[in-house]
């Protein structure tokens, strides 16, 4: 068992470049057929999604724009908690379909946060692809068009995913070891 060091915790490797790959190139397939003469921008969630992102649309044949957004880490409150605000929309937006790329979907509440900021900027459809999913902490109802792997609900590093900043380098997908 390939185990790493991560700041304090131990990771084991638990998704192989291979196997993401594989899942990349079946989703760009997949968004390929859907998205066929459409007016498509893509948008990676940074930082996470970067190497996503760079994979994936690598494999996407129609025309299509990318760009990238970040959530600023503080934007003001409100009943829900920290509302982060969306930042780098630079292009128009109006009448594209938007597929926001995200590393992983946990509880959905970043998702919920940036589809309710990106509606401002009237899109005529917003799609969401994510690399990976833990459904058993999500709570919201959003539909995730695209779901590259599910897994269960353990953190993990590696290919744009950081624990304390470190491992988004990591081509594999480690998962924490729980002493
Ligand atoms: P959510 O708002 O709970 O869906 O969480 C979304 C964000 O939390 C992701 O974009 C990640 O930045 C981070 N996150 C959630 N689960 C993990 C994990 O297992 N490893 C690393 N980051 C995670």
């Amino acid at each position: 068992m390939e185990v790493i060091k991560i700041y304090d915790k131990d990771f084991k490797l638990f998704i192989s470049n291979a196997e993401i790959r594989t899942v990349i190139s079946e989703m760009a397939a997949r968004i390929n057929r859907d998205l066929e003469g459409r007016n498509v921008i893509f948008m990676g969630i940074l930082n996470g999604a970067f190497m996503f992102a760079a994979d994936l649309i690598k494999q996407i044949t129609p025309n299509c724009q990318i760009t990238f957004l970040k959530l600023a880490s503080y934007a003001g409150t409100s009943s829900t908690g920290t509302v982060k605000r969306l930042i780098g929309i630079n292009e128009d937006i109006h009448n594209k379909t938007v597929v926001i790329l995200e590393d992983i979907v946990d509880t959905g509440v970043t998702l919920e946060n940036i589809i309710k900021q990106l509606k401002g900027y009237e899109p005529e459809e917003i799609r969401v692809a994510t690399l990976l999913h833990k459904p058993e902490a999500y709570l919201k109802d959003i539909t995730l068009d695209y779901i590259g792997i599910e897994i269960p609900n353990d953190f993990v590093v590696g290919f744009g995913l950081d624990y304390e900043g470190l491992g988004r380098n990591l081509t594999d997908i480690y998962k924490v070891i729980t002493p």
